[in-house]
């Protein structure tokens, strides 16, 4: 038997997710965001799966564009973070990637870039996330500047939240008042300013590309909540199984360090998964996870290619047994909570050491 370490990428509950944002973002298009290859569930797989409904995709950078075109060879591609070399304008203008330009620096490198074809651009507006993005004043200087370069063609103006995950909060009715008087100056230009959590506290208008990432894995983008509260589904379940059971003494203690010591009698299980697959190693005693589908406990320091379960409520279970370490069950968000972080980080952080095993009704 090969080892029984996986994830199972459910693509039938992707193409769900992506509807519910594709109604949320009503009247806007949604933008199917699959940088970071798919938050670590595959680019290609995500794309191929989501060709046939989503408009448009996006990535962080041309390397993951130029990953989709593999199999994905028409639909336009949002570069978020723009180009790093001039060279790569050439690329955008034949591949038909949209980069967003963000910089001075990007500017200058456009106008002396030698296209061979129209580009469609976007200006990245910083509107108070202090990252990326030209000042919004500057903005009627940076769009002519790009307008004046031929084949150059400005479609839309974009932004990024920083606390959208954070319902009401005053910070997000700021950045969307500097992007309503953009509107008002400039009504020709699309706008795009929702990632996943926006789609949730602020309205989409008509001529909005909304950019829902996170949400369409089913993991819940704001605070102190899971992507089920919100109707989505996990589209990962990261599961592996029992390859051990052993029952402990009061004061035998489990794994590195001996953190967790048995106070009574206690069966314990040993799961073939660990931070060397992508499973958090901060993740504490009493994060959980389910055996055969009901849910228990982590104990005990997660090893790099193992950790412990308590099996004390589960007396039948034996080797073999399926353990989700995430999913339906076991929500990432918990387990993210639990470790210190969010959803976005356990998934794009499960390695290459696991495989991906695809899942479909319809395919
Ligand atoms: C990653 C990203 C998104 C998607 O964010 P989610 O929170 O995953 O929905 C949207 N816009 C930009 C600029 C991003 O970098």
């Amino acid at each position: 038997m090969p080892r029984p370490t996986r994830a199972i990428v459910d693509l039938d509950k992707l193409h769900r997710n992506y509807r519910r944002a594709a109604a949320l973002a009503d009247p806007g298009k949604a933008i199917a965001v699959v940088k970071a290859n798919g938050y670590g569930h595959g680019i290609e797989a995500v794309a191929t799966s989501l060709a046939s409904v989503a408009p448009r995709f996006a990535v962080a950078i041309l390397e993951e564009a130029l990953a989709l075109r593999a199999v994905v060879p028409r639909t336009p591609v949002l570069v978020m973070q723009g180009v790093y070399e001039p060279d790569e304008w050439l690329a955008c203008s034949q591949k038909n990637f949209i980069p967003a330009v963000h910089s001075p620096e990007q500017l200058d490198s456009l106008r002396a870039a030698r296209l061979q074809g129209p580009v469609t651009v976007w200006i990245k507006v910083n509107t108070g996330m202090n990252r990326l993005g030209f000042p919004s004043g500057d903005v009627p200087r940076v769009l002519s500047a790009l307008e004046a370069i031929p084949g150059v063609a400005v479609e839309a103006l974009m932004t990024h939240f920083a606390q959208a995950d954070e319902p009401d909060h005053p910070r997000t009715g700021d950045q969307l008042k500097v992007m309503a008087d953009l509107r008002s100056a400039f009504p020709e230009k699309s706008q795009s300013v929702a990632n996943s959590a926006a789609h949730y506290t602020t309205r989409a208008g008509e001529n909005e590309w909304t950019r829902p990432g996170i949400m369409l894995y089913g993991s819940g983008p704001l605070v102190r909540s899971t992507g089920a509260t919100l109707g989505l589904e996990a589209v990962m379940t990261l599961e592996s199984a029992l390859i051990a059971v052993r029952d402990l003494q009061p004061g035998d203690a489990v794994g590195y360090g001996a953190d967790w010591c048995a106070d009574r009698p206690t069966r314990m299980g040993i799961v073939a998964i660990g931070y060397g697959d992508g499973y958090p190693r901060a993740a504490p005693s009493g994060t959980p996870v389910a055996v055969g589908g009901r849910r228990t406990r982590l104990i005990g320091r997660v090893s790099m290619d193992m950790l412990a379960v308590d099996l004390g409520e589960l007396p039948d279970a034996k080797p073999g047994d399926r353990v989700e370490l995430w999913g339906s069950t076991v929500s990432v968000d918990e387990v993210a909570q639990a470790s210190g972080t969010i959803g976005y980080e356990l998934l794009t952080r499960v390695t290459s050491r696991v495989p991906r095993v695809l899942l479909s009704a319809s395919a």
